[in-house]
């Protein structure tokens, strides 16, 4: 089913009439690729050109395109029941992967509440971990404590605990305040001092702080964020948007630091990354604040499709695949494969530094001389042409080359992923 070379144009100058891209410059920036379809850890063009998807089309294709249980399980699913509202009724599908996930998190969260992006997962984290403090007779609890270069998505609850810089700075008079520290444990604990009770709880992307750049963090940074938590009394919000199912090496961060937040959001992978769904995970006692004879204090919260059976059935299937095939060690390996062909540019100069933790291989380059470094450096845009060119599909932060291809991305292809990240590290 390939399109013709000159369809690709045609829907490129269609597109610049009528759409508007996420986290684009339309004054600048390149054209749209023009994408026909893909296949396993491939996108192919509409000329015909393949291209490997070396960041699981921005994180989220966990196992690859095109995976024939995903196919069978939605398909199977929108014949049966499409969608139907998730208040005052249920089903199958719902209930199955809520059931599934509160096995497979990290023990301790009992209630799965569904919604369809990342971004809402954590609004919804925000808003339990607060309505359950006014529940509580504890309202002035209303400062939450975050990381400096954290990443939470792009609506309002999620860009006031998100760093303002680089993308959020326009909107700072209409967020709500929030207490940012450093990702270590003194400053942390420093954080949660100076507030005393006036702290709501920490939010945390534990291991692996995406949008910063790859920044990575040890196991125990997120152990001494547990202990910190407790010590204050405040729960702790693990956002595995982008760590959970397998990325880091182990089927959750949390897992691999041997932590159990109270709060646990999750998105990106969770359908195998073929549907919008997101889910946020609670303790019971968070669940047990809203409970009581005044439905007043009920959990106002809900959109359209929470809990879509279709996506739910995707997440089921995803889910049992993760499991079976043990994706959190497929993904090691890869990220092992691909760290080992940067290993000599590592050494090169101009390269800050190499990292991985599991799947998420980084390579942090110096900023180049009289460019500013950061997310807007002018360096990304032209390393990512430049990869493009060489058939893989990347899309740096800045400085900050990374590559998270799928559970199926094959060992001469993470080979080549590696190359192309080497060459372009001389540039
Ligand atoms: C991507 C991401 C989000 C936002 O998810 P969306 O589905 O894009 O709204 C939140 N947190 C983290 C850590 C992410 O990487």
């Amino acid at each position: 089913m390939s399109v013709p070379a000159d369809r690709g144009a045609e829907l490129v100058a269609r597109d610049a009439r009528v759409l508007w891209h996420p986290y684009t410059q339309h004054a600048t920036e390149a054209a749209p690729l023009p994408v026909a379809r893909a296949q396993d850890a491939s996108l192919f063009l509409a000329d015909g050109s393949e291209l490997i998807d070396a960041i699981s089309s921005w994180w989220s294709c966990l196992h690859g395109h095109g995976r024939p249980e995903l196919v069978a399980a939605l398909s199977r699913q929108a014949a049966a029941l499409d969608h139907v509202l998730f208040a005052g009724a249920t089903h199958e599908p719902a209930v199955a992967l809520a059931e599934r996930l509160i096995e497979v998190t990290p023990g301790g969260l009992t209630r799965v509440f569904f919604s369809d992006n990342g971004s809402t997962a954590v609004e919804v984290a925000l808003k339990m971990a607060y309505q359950a403090w006014v529940h509580r007779g504890e309202p002035q609890r209303k400062v939450l404590v975050a990381l400096t270069g954290g990443y939470h998505g792009d609506t309002f609850g999620a860009m006031a605990v998100g760093d303002p810089e680089p993308f959020f700075r326009p909107f700072q008079p209409l967020l709500f305040p929030v207490l940012r520290v450093a990702p270590e444990q003194a400053s942390l604990e420093a954080g949660l001092e100076e507030l005393g009770d006036r702290a709501a709880g920490v939010i945390i992307e534990p291991l692996v702080q995406g949008a910063a750049g790859m920044v990575m963090h040890p196991p125990a940074f997120v152990a001494a964020a547990r202990a910190a938590c407790d010590c204050a009394g405040v729960p702790l919000i693990a956002d595995e948007v982008l760590t959970g199912f397998g990325r880091t090496g182990s089927l959750f961060a949390c897992g691999k630091a041997g932590v159990l937040p109270d709060l646990l959001c999750l998105g990106k992978g969770l359908s195998g990354g073929v549907l919008p769904l997101a889910a946020t995970l609670a303790t019971e006692e968070i669940y047990r604040a809203f409970l009581s004879a005044d439905r007043g204090r009920a959990f106002f919260h809900g959109h359209t499709f929470t809990a879509n059976p279709i996506a739910c059935a995707a997440g089921l299937a995803s889910l049992e695949i993760v499991l079976r095939e043990d994706v959190p060690g497929k993904l090691e390996r890869i990220g092992r494969t691909i760290e080992e062909g940067l290993a000599p540019a590592a050494r090169a100069p101009g390269v800050r530094e190499l990292r991985r933790t599991g799947g998420i291989v980084a390579l942090e380059l110096e900023p180049r001389p009289g460019e500013a470094a950061g997310y807007l450096a002018a360096l990304g845009p032209r390393l990512r042409a430049a990869a493009i060119q060489r058939g893989v599909l990347l899309r740096p932060l800045g400085n900050v080359l990374y590559a998270m291809p799928p559970a199926c991305t094959t060992e001469e292809q993470c080979r080549r992923i590696a190359a192309v990240m080497a060459e372009l590290a001389l540039f």
